[in-house]
Parts: C-alpha cells; structure tokens; sequence
C-alpha cells in the first residue's frame, strides 16, 4: 500500500504541452489540482525561457503557480557559475534567458573562442559560426555545460533534437571532453522542488514523460515515478528504475 500522495512535481515539455500546444486533459487536471490547494511544481530540463515566463504561460493556462514553483536549469547554472567558475567567461550556444543568468552569476558572454566556459541549451538561431566558435573553445581548453542531457524534444509535430544531441555532437569533434550536465536526471532540480513544497518524500511523487531524466531523476531522489504514455517513442530498457506508468494525469489521485 503506497502513501497518500500529498505532492506533485511535474516536468514539462511532453507531460503539460508539445511545443507550444498544451495538452487538454493534463491542463485540465493541472488546474484541477491547483484550484484546490494541491503543492504543486515544475521541473524542466528546458532552459529556452526563465521561470517566469515558464510561470507566466502555467497561469494563462489556468494553472496557478508562483515563478519560485517552476525550477529550470538556469538556477542550476547560476549556482555552478557562482560556486566554481565567478566571473567566467561563457560562450553560450542558447535563448536569451540563458545568457542573461551567465551575467546575473556575475559571468561574462563572450563571442569568441577565448572562453573558459561553453554552456549549451536550445539554440533556435543556431548556426554554423556558433558551432566552429563553441568548438575552437573547447579545442582551447573551456569546460562544457549542458543544460540537459536529453536526445529529443517533443514538438507539435514530432521532436527536434534536444541539448544531448550537441553533447554528442562536441564530445565527437574534441574527445576527451566530459560534460557537466546540470538538469534531470541529476535529482539536484527534485530535492529543491521537495524542499520548496515541505512534503514528505513518500508522499511526493514526480511525473514525466521521459526514463533517462524524469524516472532516473525520481529513482535518485527517492520519490514515486509516473511515466506519462505521450512518447511513442519510449523503448523500456532492463535497467529502467521502478515507476508506475499512466495514459492520462487523472489517474493520479492527490489527497
Ligand atoms: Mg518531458
């Protein structure tokens, strides 16, 4: 007999939207769940917005939430960049709101490939000059961050490839590079949403729609993993930790 769930963390891309379409029943539920009080928060391994705007979209949605309760990322970039790297220089193959935490961390962006730092996110003005500069500086010695390690990334009508993809694509060019990856499945994100919500962690539970960061996340946080069936894609792997799988968020009952 499990405990009472008391507390929702939930990601993202895949389990409250593909691409910019939001997907009715979760809304639904979502809304649901924070129209009556349920602890709720959101752990995303997409850097392409700040909490803010992730919050701000969550509550046109419907679904009320406090930027504090949407963790990215970029928290976890400001924290290393702080603690191990001040006042780095970064080149930043990523959005906007990633380059502005590299200067809130007290950082500095640089366009060339004298950096300490390569920091990698979803880049939709990527370009070939980006790529040849990130690689120069990983050539010159830089350390590579990675926002995420995933492969994919739902869309509307199918996936583009996600951080993981340009990991690979870097650690192919100049091996012998290691990564520092910042986002799921490191439990980093979780243990700051559990201690946001106050909820005991056999009562929390997380909800995502990927095995290798959501699931992995969960396992290594030692909270309760639903896998959400939107990922076709999914092909189960004889090490994939323990986690109960769902068609539909409803199926989830909080107290
Ligand atoms: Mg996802």
């Amino acid at each position: 007999m499990s405990a009472p769930i008391r507390a929702i963390i939930s990601d993202l891309d895949g389990v409250v939207w593909r691409g910019e379409e939001p997907i009715p029943e979760a809304v639904e539920t979502l809304r649901a769940w924070s129209g009556r009080g349920v602890p709720l928060a959101f752990v995303t391994n997409n850097s392409a917005h700040s909490a803010e705007d992730f919050a701000g979209i969550l509550n046109r949605l419907g679904i009320a939430v406090a930027p504090s309760h949407v963790i990215t990322p970029i928290e976890a970039l400001k924290s290393l960049l702080r603690e191990r790297h001040a006042g780095a220089r970064v080149y930043v193959i990523g959005g906007a709101a990633l380059a502005l935490a590299v200067v809130e961390a007290g950082g500095t962006v640089v366009q060339d490939a004298q950096a300490d730092l390569v920091v990698l996110g979803t880049d939709y003005e990527l370009s070939y000059t980006k790529l040849r500069c990130a690689t120069n500086a990983l050539l010159n010695g830089a350390t590579l961050i990675a926002t995420n390690p995933d492969l994919l990334s739902p869309v509307e009508d199918g996936f583009e490839p996600c951080v993981g993809a340009l990991v690979a694509l870097f650690t192919a060019a100049v091996p012998g590079t290691t990564p520092v990856i910042l986002g799921k499945p490191q439990p980093a994100l979780l243990e700051a949403a559990m201690t946001l919500l106050g909820a005991q962690r056999e009562e929390t539970v997380m909800i995502g729609d990927q095995v290798s960061t959501d699931i992995r996340a969960a396992a290594a946080a030692g909270i309760r993993g639903f896998r959400i069936t939107t990922n076709p894609r999914h092909v189960a792997q004889a090490d994939d930790p323990l986690h109960e799988v769902i068609d539909r968020l409803a199926e989830i009952r909080p107290v």
